[in-house]
Parts: C-alpha cells; sequence; structure tokens
C-alpha cells in the first residue's frame, strides 16, 4: 500500500497524538426523547414538538431503539456494556439549543474501554481504544441568510440521537487518523445503524491534536478542531495543524489550548474560542430522566443481531475467495461493494471476478454516478460474463463489449455473443482453415514474403484479424501465420 507524504516527515523529531471524538447520527425513526419524526425535511420546523423545541415544564421520554444502537456498538468496538448509566446536563447557551443544555452523559457513559484495529499503509493493524460511547442529542441549525443579516433557527434537528465514541489519543499519524476514522465510518453502516452520510452531516469529526517532541512523553498542549465531515478537509486540518504546532514550539512560542475551525476555501484554521474545561459546562446529573438499567439478558439479545464485521469479513473473503489483502480492504470497506461481490460470488468460482468488479464496474458507475445496484450489469450477469471469459468462449475485448452493451441497455450476455456476433473463433482446426484460405488467396505476397520482405507478415495478421472480426486470440493466429509461411 501506499505511503503518504506528511509533514511529519520533515521534523524528524516530532511526534503527534491525536484523539478523535465522532459524532454519528443514529438512524432511528424518532428522536431521542419525543415522539417528533427523525428525518430529513425541507421545511424547517415541520419536525418538532414542544419536547424537542424545550418548552418548559415538559418530559424526555427516552427512545430504546437510540439504547440498542448504542449497545451494538459498545460490543461491535469490545467496549464494557454499564449495567447501569444515566443523563446529564451539559450547560451552553445557543440559539439553536432552546433548553440552554444539551442532554448527554457524563461520568457513566454506557460504552466504556474499547477499542478497535485500524490497517496502516504496510497492511500491518494497529490497535486504537476507545475511552467511552454515550448517547447525546444533537442541537438544532442557526441559518445565517445571505445577503441579509437576518438568522433563522431550524429545530428539526434538535433532539435527534447521537453516538459520540471518543478515542483515547493513540492516534499517531495523519494517515492513522484517516484509517481511524473510515474504520468507524464502516463499521457503523455494517451495524445499520448510522447513514454514514458525511455530506448531511450524519457523521462528523471534532479531532483533538497536540505534537511534543519525541523525547518528551508528555502529551503536549492539544487544540481541537471542530465538526469537520469529509475525509480530505480531515486529512488537510490535521496536517495544517501539526505544522503550525511545530513553528510554535520551534518559534519558542505557545500553543494554546482552543477550538478551531478549519476554513474549507482557504485551506487554514482559525480559532473560534478558548477550549472550555468540563467544570466550565457546570454538568449535573439530568433529574428528567431515570437511570438507564441494561440487562444481561438486553446484551445477550442484541449480541444476537450483530452482523458480521468487516474485520472478521475481510479475512473471510481472502480465505473463501483468494482475494488479496488489497483487493479485500477496498470491498470491504464499502458495503454496497461487499454485498454486490458476494452475490456475484455465489454464481461463478472465476478468479476474475474480482477484478472485472473493481476495474470494469467501479469505472462504470464511478462514470456515470450510478450506484452499484442500479447498474444494470447485475451480479449475476458480472458472473456470467467472467464464466464466459474463463470458458473460451469470447476474448477479453468481446467480454468489455459485452459489459458496456448491458450496462448501456441492458441483455443477457449468452444471448448478446451470438447478437454482436462476438464468438471467440477458438479452435484450432477454425483457425488453420482461416489461415490456409489467406495464404492460398494472397500467392503473391506469400511469394514476395519468402523473398524477405518481413514487412508483409503484418499484411497476414491484419487479415487473418479481419477475418476473425477479432474475436480470435491474435498470438495463435501469429504462430500459426508463422507455420504456413515457412
Ligand atoms: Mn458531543
Amino acid at each position: 500500500m501506499r505511503k503518504n507524504i506528511s509533514i511529519l516527515d520533515q521534523y524528524k523529531d516530532y511526534a503527534v497524538n491525536i484523539g478523535i471524538e465522532i459524532h454519528v447520527q443514529l438512524t432511528t425513526k424518532s428522536k431521542l426523547f419525543c415522539a417528533s419524526a427523525h428525518e430529513q425535511s425541507e421545511k424547517p420546523n415541520s419536525n418538532i414538538c414542544s419536547i424537542c423545541a424545550g418548552h418548559p415544564g415538559v418530559l424526555p421520554v427516552l427512545n430504546k431503539k437510540a439504547v440498542d444502537y448504542a449497545i451494538l456498538a459498545g460490543l461491535a468496538t469490545d467496549c464494557s456494556i454499564s449495567k447501569l448509566c444515566s443523563f446529564a446536563r451539559k450547560h451552553y447557551f445557543y440559539p439553536d439549543l432552546p433548553k440552554g443544555f444539551q442532554t448527554t452523559q457524563g461520568d457513566i457513559p454506557i460504552c466504556t474501554e474499547g477499542f478497535i484495529y485500524i490497517r496502516l499503509d504496510d497492511g500491518s493493524e494497529k490497535k486504537i481504544r476507545l475511552t467511552r460511547i454515550h448517547i447525546e442529542e444533537d442541537a438544532g441549525k442557526n441559518i445565517h441568510a445571505s445577503g441579509s443579516d437576518e438568522s433563522f433557527v431550524d429545530l428539526n434537528r434538535a433532539g435527534t440521537p447521537l453516538l459520540e465514541i471518543v478515542s483515547y489519543p493513540d492516534i499517531e499519524s495523519t494517515d492513522e487518523a484517516k484509517s481511524y476514522l473510515k474504520t468507524i465510518h464502516t463499521l457503523v453502516q455494517y451495524l445499520n445503524i448510522c447513514s454514514g452520510n458525511m455530506q448531511e452531516g450524519a457523521f462528523r469529526a471534532d479531532t483533538n491534536i497536540s505534537v511534543r517532541k519525541k523525547n518528551n512523553p508528555e502529551l503536549g498542549t492539544r487544540c481541537e478542531l471542530k465538526n469537520i465531515n469529509s475525509f480530505k478537509f480531515i486529512t488537510d486540518a490535521i496536517e495544517y495543524e501539526i505544522q503550525r504546532q511545530i513553528e510554535l514550539i520551534e518559534s519558542g512560542k505557545p500553543v494554546d489550548q482552543e477550538t478551531r475551525l478549519w476554513d474549507t476555501k482557504k485551506n487554514v484554521s482559525r480559532s473560534m474560542r478558548s477550549k472550555e474545561d468540563a467544570q466550565d459546562y457546570r454538568y449535573f446529573s439530568e433529574p428528567d430522566l431515570p437511570s438507564i438499567v441494561v440487562s444481561e439478558e438486553w446484551i445477550a439479545r442484541m449480541q444476537k443481531t450483530m452482523p458480521e464485521l468487516p474485520r472478521v469479513k475481510q479475512q473471510r473473503l481472502i480465505n473463501d475467495y483468494g482475494l488479496l489483502l488489497e483487493q479485500a480492504d477496498i470491498i470491504v470497506n464499502d458495503l454496497a461493494l461487499v454485498q454486490y461481490f458476494e452475490k456475484a460470488a455465489q454464481h461463478t468460482k472465476s478468479k476474475r471476478l474480482i477484478n472485472w468488479i473493481l476495474r470494469d464496474l467501479m469505472a462504470y458507475v464511478k462514470e456515470f454516478k450510478i450506484s452499484l445496484f442500479s447498474c444494470r450489469v447485475t451480479p449475476q450477469k458480472i458472473a456470467q460474463i467472467v464464466d464466459l471469459l474463463d470458458q473460451n468462449k469470447i476474448n477479453n475485448n468481446a467480454a468489455s463489449q459485452i459489459f458496456l452493451a448491458i450496462a448501456e441497455s441492458g441483455g443477457e450476455p449468452a444471448a448478446l455473443i451470438e447478437q454482436m456476433g462476438l464468438q471467440q473463433i477458438g479452435s484450432m482446426e477454425d483457425l488453420e482453415k482461416i489461415i490456409q484460405e489467406i495464404i492460398a488467396k494472397n500467392p503473391n505476397q506469400v511469394e514476395q514474403f519468402k523473398n524477405g520482405k518481413q514487412k508483409l507478415f503484418g499484411f497476414f495478421v491484419g487479415q487473418a484479424m479481419q477475418k476473425t472480426k477479432g474475436n480470435a486470440d491474435p498470438k495463435v493466429l501469429q504462430e500459426l501465420i508463422k507455420k504456413y509461411l515457412k
């Protein structure tokens, strides 16, 4: 696998420590503490009620599905599941937070002390520890109208359920950060608890970065980069932040603990506010919600619904289908792709399958911006194409033509071979007959060739390709021509 260049390569005596908090929006039908629909809506303030709009005197009721999902996420990341946990109020003022506090979990979150493995660029794995996973509600959205000095508040998102997944600062490079994010991003989609849609903010990361001299084991002062929702921006922002902090230290200036915003247009980070510590939020235990009691039976029930997880699936694909690690890595990290591959693999044993999926199919769906399963080349049809190739009924060129024909207007591979006249002329007898005919029809050229006009070899190959309409193996044709021209 390719090693990316990092700013750390230029500062060999520095190390970086990165801890990441990921906010995962859960795909429950209703919000975390009320029955309002949890869905995207074009119309502002259409999915709200007195509870998520923060009216006084209303009482929240916890959505059980959100707890199910939290337990599932905890089990998938080897966390301990707390048998008893509770909610807390985290106070701060924002116009899109009508209660004046966020209902979240404090000292006792539902999941603690887990870990996941990430893949490094040399193919090895690294363990990244999680401190906790907790359940909390999201805030609404402030909308600052362009071309006017008015601002609006849309509370559709207020009270929607989130999981916050918090890592230890075990991440030690930009590449590791990216790999960590992708691993969690894939995992929550396998668990079917989050859409993973980053543009819509369903998966977003706050990144805590600190640099230190390698010989100093103590962590440096950290800066937090807030709410970045694209893998590219996160990578750019981390690289920028590592450099910014190293340059401060090199010039003898202190790194201030603060929260910074990444400006995606200018590719710089800017200070947003000096970072609060936990005590600034005046956490206290939420009096309106009872503690959550999680029984062994509840945990066992969730464990039963656990799907095959990406890391296990990857090993199985390597063992069962002989995929290379890199191939398995690519498809396992894309849920639709791995589902497509496994469907196709039910219909063929061909070793060509993975290449046709990764090369032809992926190129096609990318070019035409369609989803894998809406492509007319279904898993079954791609399996038929590679089987026809394996059986020498068509050559690569014909297979590509058939692939494109199906992708554009559908059809059955076997029928298309006939319709498009793409049968590979494979039997040696057929080919010998064709070459003999060509030689018989062109006595002049044969004589000139035998008299030393070597260039004419190309003429015979051209004739043979024409006669076989490009459906014969060119190497075999050349061998035969040589044989008959001797
Ligand atoms: Mn949070």
